[in-house]
């Protein structure tokens, strides 16, 4: 690169991500492969429309490239119908909302506080503009509560009911939100879509290990970067021919213009690794590192969630007398980079929080084991209760660890 300015920023990044630990549970690391897509020349060409409709000339390879992208989104979540265009998670909701209602209409989605996303009716983003927004919570063991759903429902007769959060550990039951959904239609007569965000659990619905909610709800949208490791990206899956259609409309020209096509073929490519059967052994072994780390730091004392996904949470203030903000800030010491996070019935400010939230999607995605997870959580605790010198002192050991892990910059996950 012959910027040096921009080709320098690059490489401390790229030697901070090597160096640390990664336990942001939204963040992977993708392959050289997918890299090498997103880099490639179809960041040229412009192609608004869709394979065979576009408004372009010159679209033959990029109609190549957006099927075989669609093809394989589909095989992976067992669905019928793709659309790989959206440029973000957040972009796909706003399509999947405005695809399903009219301005105004209620949605019911999940507290935020308790792990929703921001475009599920929080006040500083676009849809508290757009739609209103009412809640449902957990439960006093801080999960789903299903029967409070279900109450909620007749209360508030919402049309569009929402699950798929960012910061809950549990198992999602979308057959059982199906079953209440149905029920809940028939004795009322009124329609209510279901929308599932499953942003986080997307690599272990592709691998899976949970129920996949493309076989319960209307519309299921995701991001492609988190647990499935492909580029920075959204997408939009339903089996419903008419609610494909009006998703396309939705996405574009409703809410974006071009496609990013080097993003939809490294879409493509991450698709491809994501049916391998490497890629279940991958899944297997972040929900066994997470679940290794949050034992280990359940015995240390650590008032901590449990967890069933790639996440959980530690309640860092009844832990360690730390806000989330204070948690954070020690770790990122040691070079261990996580995020404070607001807990089920937190008092402090979302500024500081009361917990933190650690995943080992990324983590693994290196080669951690679950000796390393478990070294982690010790790693973890010393800190919290150490402070800022302790932190200092461990930062070493934390190099030590990720220095016999693979480098981010030579990832590969498919077979020669
Ligand atoms: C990460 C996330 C999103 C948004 O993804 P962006 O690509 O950052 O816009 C949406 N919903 C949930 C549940 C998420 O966790």
């Amino acid at each position: 690169m012959k910027d040096k300015e921009v080709a320098e920023i690059i490489q401390e990044e790229t030697r901070r991500q090597n160096q640390g630990i990664e336990l942001i549970a939204s963040e992977n690391y993708p392959s050289v492969d997918v890299r090498e897509a997103q880099g490639s020349i179809l960041t040229a060409k412009y192609a608004e429309g869709y394979p065979g409709r576009r408004y372009y000339g010159g679209c033959v390879y990029i109609d190549e490239i957006e099927n075989l992208a669609i093809e394989r989104a589909k095989s992976l979540f067992h669905v019928a119908f793709a659309n790989v265009q959206p440029h973000s998670g957040s972009q796909a909701n706003f399509a999947a909302y405005h695809a399903l209602l009219k301005k105004g209409a209620k949605i019911l989605s999940l507290d935020l506080n308790d792990g929703g996303h921001l475009t599920h009716g929080s006040p500083v983003s676009f849809s508290s503009d757009w739609y209103q927004f009412v809640h449902y919570g957990l439960d006093e063991t801080s999960h789903l509560d299903y029967e409070g759903i279900e109450k909620k429902l007749y209360e508030e007769n919402p049309d569009l009911f929402l699950a798929g959060y960012s910061a809950y550990p549990y198992a999602i039951d979308f057959r059982r939100m199906r079953e209440i959904l149905d029920r809940y239609q028939e004795k009322t007569g009124k329609r209510c879509y279901f929308l599932v965000d499953m942003a986080h659990i997307a690599g272990i619905v592709a691998a899976g290990l949970c129920q996949n909610p493309c076989d319960y709800a209307d519309v299921v949208t995701s991001t492609t970067h988190k647990t499935l490791r492909g580029p920075r990206g959204g997408i939009l899956l339903t089996n419903q021919e008419e609610l494909s259609k009006k998703i396309n409309k939705s996405v574009f020209p409703y809410t974006q213009g071009g496609p990013l096509e080097h993003i939809i073929a490294a879409k493509a490519v991450a698709f491809q690794e994501d049916l391998q059967p490497s890629f279940v052994t991958y899944m297997k072994k972040v929900l066994e590192n997470t679940k290794a780390c949050n034992d280990a730091l359940f015995s240390f004392g650590a008032k901590v969630s449990s967890t069933d996904n790639h996440l959980f949470l530690v309640n860092v203030k009844e832990s360690y007398g730390l806000t989330g903000r204070e948690a954070e800030n020690l770790l990122s010491l040691a070079d261990i980079t996580v995020n404070k996070n607001m807990i089920h019935g937190d008092k402090e400010k979302p500024k500081d929080t009361s917990g933190l939230r650690i995943g080992f999607a990324a983590a693994t995605s290196r080669g951690c084991t679950k000796e390393d997870a478990i070294a982690i959580a010790s790693l973890i605790d010393s800190i919290l209760k150490g402070g800022e010198k302790v932190a200092e002192e461990k930062k070493e050991e934390v190099h030590h660890l990720t220095s016999s892990w693979k480098r981010i910059e030579e990832l590969r996950y498919l077979e020669d």
